[in-house]
Parts: structure tokens; C-alpha cells; sequence
């Protein structure tokens, strides 16, 4: 999704070559955010923020200038991004939505939506664990995935999908939709990891009954 993200697409890819499958990545300058021209206006966006009106909003918002052509042109790019996912066929098959993605030290992680974090109300149940780093973690929207994981060696985060703030994101749009969402989340640089993770999430998904 965002495009400076390249340990997960580097991770996916090499997964992909060995289970099959289909990635679909976002690509623009190599920067986090998305910027377009409509007339003298330079405008920027979070692409992860573009999945609801109120999300696009407030990205534009917060990042630059605001109008309602802009607004109207943030929603285009999320549907022509849903449009991309073919969510038509995913529904034919296992229905699960996943997503990668990297984050910087000491910002955004598990902890953020622990106790007295950042994001404490969006989630539902956090599993933190000792002995791995928080910025290396699921990121959920069903109990039952939620509980697939949680035995593993990484940080699990339940989404709170009654309470979550609408941020735009993707998860959120997922939940809304009913949508099964996974958010394999590791640290920019951690490729090891984030193929672990991925790896650990197939072979959970291919446990029988799940
Ligand atoms: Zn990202």
C-alpha cells in the first residue's frame, strides 16, 4: 500500500514464488504518501486512509489543501485500488484480505494499541509477547484469526470493529464489508520476519476447519 514499504514486497514476492498467489502494490515515487496536481493545487494523501469518505477527508486535511474535486479523486484511487484487488474472484475463494506492511522504529506497533496507547480504544484484545519485537505484529479483524495466531510467536492486535475509528483505512473498510482482514505489520529492514510471519500465517490458514 504505501509505496517506501519494501520489505513487504520483498517478503510477499517471496512467498508468492513458492505458495502462488497475487500481490497487488501501490506504486508511485518510492514516498509514503500519494501527491497529484489538480489545477495550481498540489494535493497529498495516505493511500491507507482513501477507503471512506470521512478518511479522505481528513488526510487531505492533514497533509495539504482540501477540496471537493480532490476529495472526489482520493475516492477514485480507492476504488480503482478495491477494483485492482478483484475482490469478485477473492470471494470465490478463501475469503481473507491481506496486507503488508512496514513501520519505523519506535513509532507505530502493538504497543500502540495497548494500555495507554495511541490506539488502545480501536482494539478489541492484544497479545503482546516478551521475546519479540512489538513492531512485528498481526494485525486482525476477526476473533477467530485472532485466535489462529495468537499461540505464535509474534504480537497479535484484535480490531475493535464496533468502536474503530474511521480513519479511512483499509481495515476498517474490510470490517465494514464483513471482509476477513490480516495485516502482516514488521519493521522496515526486518525481511526475515516478515517472511516468518507470512509463513506462519499460511500454515495456520492451512490447519484443517479454519
Ligand atoms: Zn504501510
Amino acid at each position: 500500500m504505501h509505496d517506501d514499504e519494501n520489505t513487504a514486497v520483498a517478503a510477499t514476492l517471496g512467498m508468492l514464488r513458492r505458495r502462488g498467489g497475487r500481490l497487488v502494490e501501490v506504486r508511485h515515487t518510492g514516498e509514503r504518501n500519494l501527491r497529484f496536481r489538480q489545477g495550481s493545487d498540489e494535493y497529498v494523501f495516505d493511500p491507507n486512509r482513501a477507503f471512506t469518505d470521512a478518511g479522505a477527508e481528513a488526510t487531505l486535511r492533514d497533509l495539504g489543501p482540501f477540496s471537493k474535486e480532490a476529495h472526489g479523486a482520493v475516492r477514485a484511487f480507492a476504488e480503482a485500488f478495491l477494483a485492482a484487488i478483484d475482490l469478485e474472484s477473492l470471494r470465490e475463494g478463501p475469503r481473507l484480505l491481506v496486507t503488508v506492511h512496514n513501520n519505523e522504529v519506535g513509532s507505530y506497533s502493538a504497543r500502540s494499541y495497548d494500555h495507554g496507547g495511541e490506539h488502545e480504544r480501536d482494539a478489541e484484545r492484544v497479545r503482546p509477547k516478551r521475546r519479540t519485537d512489538p513492531d512485528d505484529f498481526f494485525f486482525v479483524t476477526e476473533p477467530r484469526h485472532y485466535d489462529l495466531l495468537q499461540g505464535g510467536s509474534y504480537h497479535v492486535v484484535l480490531q475493535d470493529n464496533d468502536v474503530v475509528t474511521d480513519d479511512g483505512s483499509l481495515s476498517v473498510w474490510a470490517a465494514r464489508q464483513e471482509l476477513p482482514y490480516i495485516n502482516v505489520e514488521a519493521q522496515h529492514g526486518h525481511l526475515r520476519q516478515q517472511i516468518d510471519m507470512l509463513d506462519f500465517l499460511n500454515e495456520r490458514l492451512d490447519v484443517p476447519g479454519v
